[in-house]
């Protein structure tokens, strides 16, 4: 993960500290690769409990666990996460996750990440809150950035995506897709100028699309695949199950990839739903390619 983060001090003398929580002592464990900032980590519980103090090796080690951030600041209204990680669960059907926020008063841009485990955790860092927050207080990035880090929860649970690939991108586009489909249909974004103007403040984070070519798709490529999510969330379609997400994120994606965007209708998707996205895939070609502006893309209804 590389950061780029500015505003490193501030706030720190008017933190209260929330309850710190024991925490596991997860030394030794293997790691995937940590070079984006929102991470997947396909991590395995230690058999080691330890004492507090110490997160993981994705942390630094002054990082402590907590259940709440101070309610002051741009830490405010951090309990619309914690009870967006249970709503969000519960729309797919699922019990939540173990939530955490992560601190380090010492080090604090060591915070700047969100991390899903394969363990049914998810830990997400003080000062990416707060980074999102100073730029949308109604925390709407945050719920999108927990939003995407619950689809790898998904993709842990039903063992997708069901398309691999040699790099992660095919995992990172449909995290992006459950983002957009759960704004719209859980959290009830009907419009999509808010999703697209918080999923492009969101995914403009660091400077991770240059250290990796190919890994996590690219921008145009990742807009197209939260506006999939959405255009899937229309009141208009029945409600899909995870499991039926990725066989239709995957059927109309590859046909957006690959310029083959007018597609035979599938086995097992309705034929009304198979007509509503036929008349939108030249715009979702459109998007994958670049050739929508940031203004057009915005803009869509
Ligand atoms: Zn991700």
């Amino acid at each position: 993960m590389k950061t780029n983060f500015r505003n490193a001090s501030l706030f720190l003398g008017a933190l209260v500290l929330s309850t710190m929580l024991s925490c596991s002592n997860d030394e030794e464990s293997t790691l995937d690769s940590q070079d984006e900032v929102l991470s997947v980590i396909d991590q395995q519980p230690s058999a080691k409990e330890g004492d507090c103090g110490y997160v993981d090796g994705n942390w630094s080690s002054t990082a402590s666990l907590y259940t709440s951030l101070p309610n002051s600041g741009s830490t405010r209204n951090s309990s619309l996460i914690t009870s967006q990680n249970s709503a969000i669960a519960s729309f797919w059907g699922r019990s939540a996750p173990t939530f955490r926020f992560v601190r380090d008063l010492s080090n604090p841009t060591s915070t700047f990440n969100a991390i899903s485990y394969s363990n049914g955790k998810i830990y997400f860092g003080e000062e990416i809150f707060k980074w999102a927050y100073n730029r949308d207080s109604s925390n709407l990035i945050n719920v999108m950035i927990l939003a995407h880090e619950y689809g790898h929860q998904l993709q842990y649970a039903y063992g997708l995506p069901s398309r691999n690939e040699s790099t992660a991108r095919s995992a990172e586009l449909e995290a992006d897709g459950f983002a957009g489909y759960y704004l719209r249909r859980g959290y009830g974004k009907s419009t999509f100028a808010s999703i697209a103007t918080a999923y492009n403040a969101a995914y403009a984070i660091g400077d991770y699309s240059t250290s990796s070519p190919g890994h996590h798709g690219t921008p145009p490529q990742r807009k197209s695949a939260v506006r999939l999510g959405f255009l899937f969330a229309d009141p208009q379609n029945s409600k899909l199950s995870a499991s039926n997400f990725d066989y239709y994120f995957f059927y109309y994606y590859n046909g957006v990839l690959n310029g083959t965007y007018r597609m035979a209708q599938p086995e097992g998707i309705a034929p009304e739903f198979h007509t509503f996205m036929m008349a939108h895939m030249e715009e979702l070609r459109k998007i994958a390619s670049g050739e929508m502006s940031d203004e057009d893309y915005i803009n869509l209804r």
